[in-house]
């Protein structure tokens, strides 16, 4: 993992966020109370406002102050969900250093196994872990496989697509949705849209 990255993948994730206001808003509306979209860009601008700071730092420590600032910042229930992914990103690369694809997918793993452990929560529930797990599982898989790093990255968008499009036909049993009942199916989980986004993103940097 390079500083530089995350840095690059900062300011592309805060405009592709931008970019999807509308919709994302929308979809928490239908499901939640509407403010999907405000919370994510609250965490953009806090790490933009960052990128200085964090620009000397090694990866860790880039990973671990990221989790903590998003910890206070963005709020929801998706807050503290997403601050867990970066602070068990840090702790694995504390421990040494995530550089092949390989290790990236198993820090991948270990901290969507983080999000779940932290909202007591696991696929076919309606939430981000639908767009989560199996793109953890596909990473892993090729990247066990040794296909090469576009297969990999094609393979994590297409994943991501499905496993967002499958929270339509779902009930929710966690997050505010859950108080829908049948009512929540056909519409799409927003957290689970703002994932597939995320990860669409970081994937089409990472191919450059
Ligand atoms: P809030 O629901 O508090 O308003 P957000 O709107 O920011 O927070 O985030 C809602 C998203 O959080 C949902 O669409 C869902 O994907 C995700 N979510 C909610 N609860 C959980 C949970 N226990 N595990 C995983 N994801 C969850
Ligand atoms: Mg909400
Ligand atoms: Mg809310």
């Amino acid at each position: 993992m390079r500083t530089e990255f995350i840095l690059e993948a900062i300011t592309a994730v805060n405009d592709v966020i931008l970019h999807s206001e509308t919709e994302l808003e929308s979809l928490d509306r239908e499901i939640g109370d509407g403010d999907h979209f405000i919370n994510l860009k609250r965490g953009c601008t806090t790490l933009l406002a960052m990128r200085d700071e964090l620009a000397s730092l090694p990866p860790a420590d880039v990973l671990q102050r990221i989790g903590m600032k998003l910890l206070s910042t963005i709020g929801g229930a998706s807050g503290p969900l997403i601050a867990t992914f970066f602070m068990i990103m840090a702790k694995v690369e504390k421990a040494g250093d995530i550089s092949s694809l390989s290790e990236i997918a198993a820090a991948f793993n270990a901290s969507v196994e983080g999000i779940k452990q932290r909202g007591k929560a696991n696929a076919g529930e309606k939430t981000m872990l639908d767009t989560l797990i199996p793109v953890a599982e596909t990473f892993n898989r090729l990247a066990a496989a040794n296909a090469t790093p576009l297969e990999i990255f094609n393979a994590i968008q297409q994943t991501a697509e499905q496993g967002m499009l499958s929270t339509r036909d779902m009930i929710a049993t966690k997050g505010r949705a859950a108080f829908l009942g049948e009512r929540a199916i056909g519409h799409i989980d927003p957290g689970a849209r703002s994932s597939q986004i995320i990860i669409h993103t970081i994937c089409e940097l990472a191919k450059q």
